[in-house]
């Protein structure tokens, strides 16, 4: 029986956060009770909020109280300072169509053209939330997760998605906060699109925020169950 559902049609989201919640919530089958919202049958939610955290709440509300079961969802996208935040909440339509991930790097990198290096700081955010059905009781959770880095000047890499190809991690280049770079700089100065995928998935805004959601996710599968 379903208990779980996360609300995203992206089959990567899903495999990624099954893997997170795999042995962290005491009781939970992963295989078996943590379904994609496609085999429930979830509404497609339109992003109407304003921020992440009020877009991710948004799905995981409507999902929850659709399908009866423990909605997870989030919401992210890209955030370039020197534009003031944008393309935020309009990362994944920034060029116009929905999705088009190389219209929206291109129309990016051609805002930023006369950009000096030193200038060119940006952070991936993420918004991880979720919702218990009304029915269940009345119980949300919202977390943050960052990733900051720099943006190139041009593609490079095969491998993510969105804007992956033109930014570096911070982190994996010079450290933050005053430590070394993360995996003693084996990574410095490439893109999201050239590491290896388990070097982002455990750097990433979307890792931190949904790790950060964990403790909450074990108490909704307590109260769905009424303990
Ligand atoms: P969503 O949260 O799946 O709706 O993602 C919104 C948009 O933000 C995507 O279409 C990408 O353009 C961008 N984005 C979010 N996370 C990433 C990432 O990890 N790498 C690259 N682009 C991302």
């Amino acid at each position: 029986m379903p208990t779980i559902v996360i609300a995203t049609g992206n089959q990567g989201k899903l495999r990624e956060l099954r893997e997170l919640l795999r042995g962290a919530i005491p009781g939970l089958d992963v295989d078996t009770e943590v379904v994609s919202a496609a085999e429930v049958n979830a509404p497609d939610v339109p992003e109407t909020g304003v921020s992440f955290a009020e877009n991710s709440l948004l799905k995981a509300r409507a999902v929850a109280d659709a399908t009866g079961l423990i909605a997870i969802a989030d919401d992210s996208g890209l955030q370039v300072d020197v534009l003031g935040g944008a393309p935020g909440i309009f990362s994944a339509r920034w060029a116009g169509r929905h999705g088009d991930d190389s219209a929206n790097l291109n129309l990016l990198l051609a805002q930023l053209s006369d950009i000096a290096p030193e200038h060119r700081t940006a952070h991936f955010s993420c918004a991880a939330s979720l919702a218990l059905p009304a029915s269940r009781g009345d119980f949300i959770a919202v977390e943050h997760g960052y990733m900051p880095g720099v943006l190139r000047y041009e593609s490079a890499g095969e491998g993510g998605f969105g804007y992956d190809p033109i930014f570096e991690s911070t982190e994996l280049t010079e450290g933050i906060d005053g430590h070394d770079p993360a995996y003693n700089g084996e990574y410095a100065h490439l893109t999201n699109a050239e590491i290896p995928a388990e070097i982002k998935n455990a750097i990433s805004h979307r890792a931190r925020a949904f790790n950060a959601l964990l403790p909450q996710i074990i108490r909704a599968v307590e109260l769905y169950h009424g303990e």
